[in-house]
């Protein structure tokens, strides 16, 4: 413990795909650049353990961002995705994993009718805002500042994630007509809310960029006209019902209630992007847990037990509106992949026993009140959002309820606990903007380890 561990095959390797990847990487949080490092390289990772090239060891708190909540290589979920591999790798044809999938997450939300997989959460999140245009008949989308949701254009305006902290609001190359047709307001604000309602409705007619669709030439309203249902243009609210991609930062009490009920008011749809909270607080997600219900639920991560799937669901009468019943088109050569639904229903098969997110509570309590005794012994402000098996360590000594608060936080300590607590093996998110992850693979014993180590590092901070 303490000792500097040799990073040299890391570098080296860093050195290489720098030359053939952009920045090395292919997502960009993965290079390390918000906390001053070089990226290791994983040769391999087994249960709550990541191990890197060199030969050293880390508790991972990473957990792929979110999908390994039973911990790596779980032998089940291996020996489900080999034996679906032995059987051929893609069919582009219809599976019964696939429905078997759908089945089970049905049964898992209870705002979930139908649902389609998909490849990624970027696409899921896609397809949710365009089956919401296609419903209400309007363009508009609202957002939190400090959710993420993904790549896609509308939806990489002051984004969190990795954008938030390089300080970049949006990503070049969006055109500017895409990003208007997004509003950014605070999120756990629900006057933000109601005011980007009263404004909209109050401002001149949004002009669309984009042809006219047939149904409204049809119907002869035009835009800007306040006919018919047509109260507002926003066509949804689309949030992460606990945020965790600004660090964890759950909703206040009443929040998504009173969102709810607003979007009913004003006949936009609620879209819950539970692509990390999903199956991850409970088998149904925040919404199974805070008892909100969305219209339109999007999944990932977890879905796709470690392999490449997504998943966005809803109530029946949106999702009818998806090719080839419906006119809204999407499609994928390699959705509902056999592997990746071997892989998912694996892991569902362990998720959807007793006690799992008893455990999971249990040892994330355990981790959260050691770190919060030892910066309190270190005599470091340290404010511990968690909920379930997600959490952050936000150096403040403020509350942390929306993406300003995040920005208030204290970034230097933040990487100097980071860099301190790789030394000693464990393995946190380059970023204080991104969550832990606890898995159900994380003994006592890790999480005895990892608060000892945190000791050290806060003390070295202080020092
Ligand atoms: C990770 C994430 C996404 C994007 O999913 P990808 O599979 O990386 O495209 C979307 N929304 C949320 C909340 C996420 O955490």
């Amino acid at each position: 413990m303490g000792k500097l561990k040799n990073l040299k095959k890391s570098a080296k390797a860093f050195a290489e795909a720098r030359r053939l990847l952009p920045g090395g990487v292919n997502s960009p949080v993965r290079a390390f650049t918000v906390v001053d490092a070089n990226p290791l390289f994983i040769a391999a990772a087994k249960g709550s353990k990541i191990y890197d090239i060199d030969g050293n060891e880390y508790i991972d708190y990473v957990g792929s961002w979110g999908p390994m909540i039973l911990g790596h290589a779980h032998p089940k979920v291996l020996k489900a995705i080999s034996a679906a591999a032995k059987k051929g790798t893609s069919f582009g044809a219809p599976t019964l994993a696939e429905t078997q999938l759908a089945r089970r997450i049905i049964a898992a939300f209870d705002s979930i009718e139908m649902v389609r997989l998909v490849n990624s959460g970027t696409e899921a999140v896609m397809t949710a805002l365009r089956l919401a245009r296609a419903y209400t008949k309007k363009d508009l989308i609202i957002k939190m500042a400090g959710c993420y949701h993904g790549h896609s254009d509308s939806l990489l305006v002051a984004a969190g994630s990795a954008l938030a902290e390089t300080g970049t609001p949006a990503s070049a190359g969006v055109p500017n007509s895409f990003a208007k047709l997004t509003i950014v307001i605070p999120y756990n604000d629900i006057d933000a809310a109601k005011a980007a309602f009263q404004f909209i409705r109050r401002s001149a007619p949004v002009r669309r960029s984009e042809p006219v669709r047939r149904s409204e030439s049809e119907d002869g309203s035009e835009d800007g006209s306040e006919g018919g249902s047509h109260k507002n243009k926003i066509a949804a609210v689309i949030l992460e019902p606990v945020a965790a991609n600004m660090g964890v930062v759950p909703p206040l009490p009443g929040y998504l209630e009173a969102l709810r009920n607003l979007c009913d008011t004003e006949e936009s749809l609620l879209i819950f992007d539970e692509v990390i909270t999903g199956f991850r607080l409970a088998l149904g997600g925040a919404q199974q847990l805070l008892g909100v219900k969305a219209d339109i639920t999007c999944l990932g991560k977890i879905i796709g037990g470690g392999l490449p799937a997504a998943a966005v669901g809803g109530r029946a009468d949106i999702m009818a509106l998806l090719a080839p019943i419906g006119p809204v088109y999407q499609a994928g050569t390699l959705s509902g992949n056999p592997l990746a639904t071997a892989a998912a229903n694996a892991t569902l098969d362990i998720l959807e026993k007793k006690n799992c997110y008893e455990k999971l509570e249990t040892t994330s309590a355990l981790l959260q009140i050691g770190l919060t005794g030892a910066a309190k012994d270190a005599g470091i402000p340290l404010t511990i959002n968690r909920i379930g098996s997600i959490m952050s360590c936000f150096f403040t000594d403020r509350p942390v309820r929306n993406f300003a608060d995040v920005q208030s936080t204290d970034i230097k300590q933040f990487k100097r606990f980071f860099a301190e607590m790789l030394k000693q093996g464990i393995y946190l998110a380059p970023s204080a903007y991104e969550a832990m992850f606890v898995s159900l693979a994380h003994t006592k014993q890790d999480i005895e380890k990892t608060i000892n180590a945190a000791k050290t590092a806060f003390h070295k901070i202080t020092n």
